[in-house]
């Protein structure tokens, strides 16, 4: 997978900067990335110059890799509907791809939460002609200025272009390209706004942020998410999805319930071992010297959240 490119230079430099900067976790949350140049700005550099690449699913839908979040795609007569919109620095290439797919115009975008990873390009895929659906929350957050402290940044309100339009609270159904595409809202999991969209033809379900592949996620405390919420989405995800179904996580490759499944253990297993040091009094240095997660860092903590960064997130919500 492209986005995980460990030859490539950029993506070593990405690794090193994240990595020395969770060094700073032991003293404050809010301290984090503060002596580098901060995740917000390492996420968009990385994007300015990531190659998209581009994975054909089933039927008329794809998924664009390599500008934050995974981008869903379904073409056809009506007009290409975007699931995310990415950041705005890849507008060439995330064009170069989409024009590669067919000709069409874009004419929806659905956000699956209001994280910049996955809604910084709205402004521009509005422009160019879509319509933009989200939760409640999403246009709530997007309209106001937000703070995220896990990333120290302070977002600005996003352009007039960029907030969806429709909203909804709970459920919202689209039909479009022959295909009908459920939305659901998970409450709150990984901020307070995230949803699911399925693909109801081609058995295919974009989560969003509920679920990283193969890499530690992040946890927004800021607007709503705990680690709690985030095993609850992750709960539900495997009550409605099927072994055939195609999974689209918000970060990593494309996978399938038995990747969620491990998934959920390893949330699940962190979340007790952390709680229980928490319980016996120990501080989050205590904790963090204890490797409660130590079983899976070889495995999940290759990526943008750290063994230790994913810890004291858990640690701030047991
Ligand atoms: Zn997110």
């Amino acid at each position: 997978m492209n986005n995980f490119d460990l030859s490539s230079p950029s993506r070593r430099h990405f690794i090193a900067i994240v990595g020395s900067a969770a060094a700073a976790v032991a003293f404050a949350p809010r301290f984090l990335f503060a002596e580098n140049k901060g995740i917000v700005p390492t996420m968009i550099d990385e994007a300015a110059t990531a190659t998209i690449k581009t994975h054909s699913l089933r039927r008329n839908i794809s998924v664009l890799e390599g500008s934050g979040g995974n981008i869903g795609v379904l073409t056809g007569k009506d007009g290409k509907l975007l699931v995310d919109s990415g950041f705005t620095v890849s507008k060439p290439r995330i064009l170069e791809a989409l024009n590669s797919l067919s000709s069409d115009p874009i004419t929806q975008l659905l956000n699956t939460h209001w994280h910049t990873d996955h809604t910084d390009g709205n402004a521009w895929v509005n422009a160019a002609g879509a319509k933009i659906t989200a939760h409640v929350n999403t246009k709530k957050h997007l309209s106001t200025s937000t703070r995220v402290e896990g990333w120290n940044w302070t977002f600005p309100p996003a352009p007039a272009g960029a907030i969806p339009v429709t909203v909804f609270n709970d459920e919202h159904r689209l039909h479009h390209n022959d295909t009908n595409i459920a939305l659901k809202y998970y409450g709150p999991a990984h901020t307070d706004s995230d949803i699911s969209v399925l693909f109801e033809e081609a058995d295919i379900m974009h989560v969003g942020d509920t679920w990283w592949n193969g890499i530690y996620p992040f946890i927004d405390y800021s607007t709503g998410g705990s680690i709690d919420g985030t095993i609850r989405a992750t709960e539900w995800n495997l009550k409605v999805i099927t072994d055939k179904m195609i999974v689209i996580p918000g970060h990593g490759p494309i996978g399938n319930k038995a990747g969620l499944t491990e998934y959920h253990d390893m949330l699940v297993t962190i979340r007790n071992n952390v709680a229980t040091l928490k319980k016996q009094g120990k501080s989050l240095s205590e904790a963090l010297a204890a490797k409660p997660s130590a079983a899976y860092d070889a495995k999940y903590g290759q990526f943008l959240i750290t063994p230790a960064f994913f810890t004291s997130l858990v640690y701030s919500g047991v």
